[in-house]
């Protein structure tokens, strides 16, 4: 694809001929083999945005544990499980599906404010290397979970550092009024608390401030909030192993400019030598910055529908497939897979089949389409597929993984009879 331009912020998305390829693997043709909507992954987009946190990590003790809750097809698990990464899961659920992916236990760590004793017995006995506790109630079920199969839980406390990572409300989780972590104030205590329980093992301490963050400020500040607990906690006389520095950075949506993982990661680690941890083990949980934009999704154009207000793109995905925009008023790019030079755009709102207004996949797009033709939504490789519903009785889109001119199916389409299978009617 040497000749063939790429989009702007998507380096394996080139347009060739007619149409767009992600890699060497043309989208028009999968959209014919495998029906639409189709997400479809590059393999080496996600190999790419790992190696700049590798080269940010290069000549230090760090663990990536990626966060699978971004995007936890078992193909693109695979990808990160073969490259050595570890996992940061949230329930018992991620847990089984990492290690069907072939995740070595002792490099998954275990976030979520609510979990239950079961998942507690089902991350011991996989042997997971940290528990990221986030109350002190929880210390005290994860200590008595363990003490029952007589072993010791590995943990960190989620501190919430309490800096504002200007994000969107709903992935900010580092301020007061969030539901996450154990507040600064509370922390030594809380630690000391840990430290005495027989059934726990202090080994580090987390935090994890929010998602789509754009800027370094926020997390320059909340690693010096934590290194001065570092202090405080290991003064009152409890070691602490690693520091788990969360995840959250953000991807190009919309002309976004986050640092760069390596560019990040410099200067934190600037600051930490400049405070005497430059040596200490770090482990980070990064999701969106490592498959976000690697995925698109492609979908066809079904009716477009003029209106006196707003002109309507119906399309064949919907907020089940692609929750963003209904959650959090998210922008994805949307481009067609074949340019119309012939036609003129009008101005659409791109809208999927669902009985909801808001069902919008993109506001006021001026696009050049007639019916039967393809579109791509671009950056649909986190929070996309992991958080589709069968709302309406949709079944649930097809998933293909593009390494090179290779293309594999990783998930085929549901069917309605996959979906029927756990009900009974009286
Ligand atoms: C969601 C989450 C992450 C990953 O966040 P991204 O913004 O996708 O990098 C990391 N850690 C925890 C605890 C999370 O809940």
């Amino acid at each position: 694809m040497s000749d063939t331009p790429t989009l702007p912020g998507h380096p394996h998305v080139a347009r060739s001929g007619t149409t767009l390829q992600v890699e060497g693997v043309a989208l028009d043709a999968l959209a014919r083999e495998h029906g639409t909507p189709l997400f479809v992954y590059s393999k080496q987009w996600m190999l790419d945005a790992l190696a700049a946190y590798q080269r940010g990590f290069a000549g230090r003790d760090a663990l990536i544990c990626y966060a699978m809750k971004a995007n936890s097809s078992l193909g693109v698990l695979r990808v990160f499980a073969e490259a050595g990464c570890g996992f940061d899961i949230v329930s018992g659920g991620e847990l089984a599906r990492v290690l069907a992916a072939g995740a070595e236990p002792g490099k998954v760590i275990f976030s979520g404010v609510g979990k239950t004793r079961a998942e507690m017995r089902q991350a011991l006995a996989a042997g997971i290397g940290c528990f990221n506790v986030e109350s002190e109630a929880e210390l005290d079920v994860l200590n008595d979970v363990a003490l029952a199969q007589g072993r010791r839980a590995p943990v960190s406390v989620r501190i919430n550092p309490n800096v504002d990572p200007k994000t969107h409300p709903y992935i900010s989780t580092g301020l007061k009024g969030n539901k996450f972590g154990v507040a600064h104030d509370r922390a030594v205590a809380v630690y000391r608390h840990a430290a005495a329980l027989a059934g726990l093992q202090v080994v580090g301490i987390d935090c994890h401030i929010g998602s789509q963050i754009t800027e370094s400020s926020p997390y320059l500040d909340a690693l010096d909030r934590i290194l001065d607990l570092v202090q405080a906690i290991e003064a009152a006389g409890v070691p602490l192993h690693h520091i788990d520095f969360g995840g959250g950075l953000g991807i190009d949506y919309d002309g976004d400019t986050p640092p760069a993982a390596d560019v990040l990661w410099k200067q934190l680690f600037a600051r930490l030598d400049a405070r005497g941890f430059g040596d200490r083990r770090i482990l980070i949980e990064p999701g969106r910055s490592l498959v976000g934009n690697a995925g698109l999704c492609v979908t066809e154009v079904l009716y477009t529908k003029p209106g006196e207000e707003k002109n309507f793109c119906i399309v064949d995905a919907a907020m089940n497939d692609l929750p963003r925009p209904a959650m959090y008023q998210a922008f994805h790019r949307i481009v067609p897979v074949a340019e119309r030079a012939s036609l003129p755009a009008t101005r659409y709102d791109v809208v999927g089949p669902v009985c909801e207004s808001g069902d919008w996949l993109g506001r006021d797009r001026d696009l050049a389409v007639e019916a039967g033709d393809l579109l791509a939504v671009l950056s649909a490789g986190a929070y996309c597929m992991s958080m589709a519903s069968n709302y309406n009785t949709r079944a649930r889109a097809a998933e293909v993984l593009v390494s090179g001119a290779n293309a594999t199916l990783i998930r085929r389409r549901e069917t309605v009879e996959d979906q029927l299978r756990t009900e009974q009617a009286l």
